[in-house]
Order: structure tokens, then C-alpha cells, then sequence
């Protein structure tokens, strides 16, 4: 089994030799609790990938990122692009999150959830097990050349398939499967550009599975990047225990517990040697502490000689899952989550935008009134019709007057519409009077505007 050698890691990643040239990684198929419990997890965020753009809440989509309307529906919740305070809530309370959650238990995430790991580990790569046999080993020494081709075809026709499958699944996420549906079954030149873009992405799907694989993870991801200055001596990471294990004899009886087998590396989607510590290539999946765990079986010594564990946990010889840093990090992700719920499910669901009618300041109607024209657009985000009436609050002597009496908004629906306001010389505080207007749903007031009014 080939590997850098004890110092080669620092300089470049174990998938690229001295000479700059790609080394192909054939990860062996790992064995053990932590790969059952990895599949479990994949395959339930893989079903659910599939599933939710299907599902419905009171005849809406559960889950809808509908970019053209500029609306998006999140596990139910519809929320507009008008809705900037929550959106960059969600931002805010993501990217703490993510801070936070790889200062305390480091990279989880890509092991288990990135969806860059689910399709090569639990996808692509079981159909190269399926095809070419388990990791290094190949399927059959014997094999003749016109079946080799035949196989590596029909795993590259499988790739393909699949691409277009997830390519397609993706695309549902943006445009719903009843109009995914729609463009499939309609004629390719109703909807070519979408059907050039399917393809285009497709192409590109295949490319990074059945080529460029891991290098997503070990050259161009920037959260592995970030490791360096997220993670310290109290991150929760995939750790070799080096004060077990050395020095490392391949004779079980003399030296530490490492019988320097390289098990660990045959396993590793990204071709690492744990045992040199941390580095930003190692995707925490936890194949290295299945497959060490087999071997310390077979020698006889305990298990979890490589395991989820802090360097402060491996130094002192305690394991330190949960500290009183970890909890306090939780808890401030809950709260975040708290607030992000609470806000999400107390806003409005009308929004409304006044503005000046382009081009116009006032016009003096006759000695003693004036009108202001004013734009107004209603936006409601709720599952239900509504019909508002305008009042203006606080200013008896004032008249409103809306095209129509009133605004009907259909569910998720725009109404954009004139307004004409007049206002007695006598109400007014000067050339700007502030003033405001009631939106309401029978007697009941859903909404207040602020405005002002121009006068000369
Ligand atoms: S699998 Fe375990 S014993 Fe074998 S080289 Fe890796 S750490 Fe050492
Ligand atoms: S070193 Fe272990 S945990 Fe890290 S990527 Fe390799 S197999 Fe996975």
C-alpha cells in the first residue's frame, strides 16, 4: 500500500505524488458500527433529498427554493424575498451555527451530512464495489480485457443514470415536481434552455463523481480550510492515540498497540494516515476507527485505539465527549434556533411597500385641499384570501380613495395599486406632514402604514 511517507504529508495531499500527478484513491468498503451508523444517517438525508420536494402543508410545498417567483417555502413556512429580517436570520443563525457546532464536535458535518460525502460514499461509490469489487483488491485478477471493458462501461452508464437522477432531484428542489414533471413531458423545444441546463449539469454531476471525487474535499473545500482556526485542543475529532499506539511494531507483543498494519489508510476516502494528526483532508467519517477496531480484535487489544476524541482527551487519557464548553456552545445554538422560530412564526402575513407615484410631489385641488398619489403594493405570504380596506388613522378631515374600494389578495398573491390621499390645508403641520394608514380585514386592523404627505 502506497503512502507518503512520515513527513511527505505536510507538503502536498496523499492523492498527489512528488510529481504533481493524481493518485488514484480506492478506498477499501470499511466494516463496523460507525459505517452502519453513517448509512443510516446518508440514507435518511438522501430519502428525504428525494422525498421532500413531493411533500405538502395545507396544499403548499413543504420544501420549495422557487428563485424565479422569489419566494421559498422552508419545511412549510413560505417566506418571501421580502422577508429580509428572516432570511438573514437564517443566514446568521447558519453560519454561527456551523462555528459553533465544528469548534465543539469539529468536522461532523462532512462525514456524515455534506451532500458532497452521501453521493460518493453511498452512492457512487457502492456502485464501484457493485462493478470493480471492494477497494483495492479489484474483482477478478483473471478477468479478461473485452469484460474489463464491458464492466467499466456498464459502471460508467450506471454513473451517468444516476447523474441524471440527482440532476433532476435537484432541479425539483427550485421548480416542483408537478413543473419538473411538466418540462419532461412536454416537447424539448418548449423548454430548451431548461432541458440544455439539465444537461449541462448532469454532465457536470458525472464529472465530479466518476473523476474528480475527493479533490472537492481535499483542494477546493473552504470549510476544511477553516479547520485550522476553528478547531482546537478541546475539538471533538477523528484521533489516533498516540500515546497508545507508539511506537508503533509490527510485532504485537513489543512496542505500543499500532501494529503499523495501514488498515486504517486503506479505508480512507481521502487516502490519509490518521496517525499524522489532524489534517484539513480527514472528512471525519470514521472508516479508520471501524477498520483499527477490526484489527485490534484480531490482535486482542481494546478497541478505539483510533476514535471520536479531543487531543486534550487523548493527552490526559479521559475521554471528554461533553465539557462544559460543549454544553455551553449547545446551548447557544438553542436559543439561536429559539429565536429563529419564534421570529419566523410571529411575522406578518401581509407586507406592505408605499412609495411617491413617480414624478409627482402635490396637487392643489381647489383653495383649500391637497392630493398626494402614492403606489402601493400588498403582499400576502399566508395560505388564505384576504380583502383589506384602507383607513387613514388619525386625520378625520383627510379622504383615501384606492381604485376599487378595496384589495383582494389571493393566497401568496401581489396586488400592486394607485392611491390618492387628500388633506385639508387646515390638518397640516407644515410642507411634510406625517401620517398613517390602517389596513383592515373587517374590523379588524392587520396592519399600519407610515407615510407623509407633500404640500406647498
Ligand atoms: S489500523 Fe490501527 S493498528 Fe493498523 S496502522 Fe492503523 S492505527 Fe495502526
Ligand atoms: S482519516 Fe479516518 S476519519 Fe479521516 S477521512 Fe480518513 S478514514 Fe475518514
Amino acid at each position: 500500500m502506497e503512502t507518503n511517507s512520515d513527513q511527505d504529508f505536510r507538503d502536498r495531499p496523499n492523492n498527489i505524488d512528488a510529481s504533481g500527478q493524481r493518485k488514484w484513491i480506492r478506498a477499501k468498503q470499511p466494516k463496523g458500527k460507525w459505517y452502519l451508523r453513517r448509512n443510516i444517517v446518508g440514507y435518511l438525508l438522501l430519502i428525504f433529498l428525494i422525498v421532500a420536494p413531493f411533500l405538502k402543508i395545507d396544499g403548499h410545498p413543504f420544501m420549495l427554493l422557487d428563485i424565479l417567483n422569489r419566494k421559498f417555502y422552508l419545511f412549510g413556512l413560505m417566506v418571501f424575498a421580502e422577508d429580509t429580517y428572516i432570511l438573514a436570520l437564517v443566514m446568521a443563525v447558519t453560519v454561527i451555527s456551523i462555528v459553533l457546532f465544528t469548534v465543539v464536535f469539529g468536522r461532523v458535518w462532512c462525514g456524515w451530512a455534506c451532500p458532497q460525502t452521501l453521493f460518493l460514499e453511498l452512492v457512487y461509490r457502492k456502485i464501484e464495489f457493485l462493478f470493480d469489487g471492494n477497494g483495492r483488491k479489484g474483482k477478478n485478477k483473471k478477468e479478461s480485457v473485452a469484460s474489463t471493458g464491458v464492466r467499466r462501461l456498464a459502471k460508467q452508464v450506471v454513473f451517468i443514470v444516476v447523474s441524471i437522477f440527482f440532476t433532476n432531484v435537484f432541479l425539483m428542489w427550485f421548480t416542483g415536481p408537478a413543473q419538473l414533471w411538466k418540462i419532461m413531458t412536454e416537447p424539448i423545444s418548449d423548454h430548451l434552455v431548461g432541458f440544455l441546463i439539465m444537461i449541462a449539469l448532469s454532465m457536470f454531476y458525472y464529472w465530479i463523481y466518476s473523476y474528480f471525487r475527493e479533490q472537492v474535499c481535499t483542494l477546493f473545500c473552504p470549510y476544511g480550510r477553516m479547520q485550522g482556526v476553528l478547531l482546537d485542543s478541546n475539538s471533538i475529532s477523528v484521533i489516533y492515540d498516540f500515546k497508545r499506539g507508539e511506537p508503533r511494531n509490527s510485532k504485537v507483543s513489543e512496542g505500543g498497540d499500532c501494529i503499523n498494519c495501514l488498515q486504517c489508510i486503506s479505508v480512507c476516502p481521502t487516502g490519509i494516515d490518521i496517525r499524522n494528526g489532524s489534517q484539513l483532508e480527514c472528512i471525519h467519517c470514521a472508516a479508520c476507527i471501524d477498520e483499527c477496531n477490526l484489527v485490534m480484535k484480531k490482535i486482542n487489544k481494546p478497541y478505539n485505539l483510533i476514535r471520536y476524541d479531543s487531543y486534550r482527551g487523548v493527552e490526559s487519557g479521559k475521554r471528554s465527549f461533553l465539557n462544559a464548553r460543549s454544553i455551553a456552545y449547545t446551548a447557544v445554538l438553542v436559543v439561536l434556533m429559539v429565536i429563529l422560530a419564534f421570529t419566523a412564526g410571529r411575522r406578518s402575513t401581509i407586507d406592505v411597500t408605499m412609495w411617491r407615484a413617480q414624478g409627482t410631489l402635490y396637487q392643489q385641488l381647489d383653495s383649500e385641499t391637497i392630493s398626494n398619489i402614492y403606489q402601493i403594493m400588498f403582499l400576502n405570504k399566508g395560505n388564505e384570501p384576504l380583502e383589506l380596506t384602507l383607513r387613514l388613522l388619525d386625520c378625520p378631515s383627510g379622504e383615501l380613495t384606492i381604485a376599487g374600494g378595496k384589495v383582494i389578495l389571493p393566497p401568496d398573491g401581489k396586488v400592486k395599486e394607485a392611491l390618492i390621499v387628500k388633506m385639508k390645508k387646515s390638518s397640516l403641520t407644515g410642507k411634510v406632514t406625517d401620517f398613517k394608514i390602517g389596513l383592515y380585514s373587517g374590523d379588524q386592523l392587520k396592519e399600519t402604514i407610515t407615510s407623509n404627505f407633500l404640500a406647498p
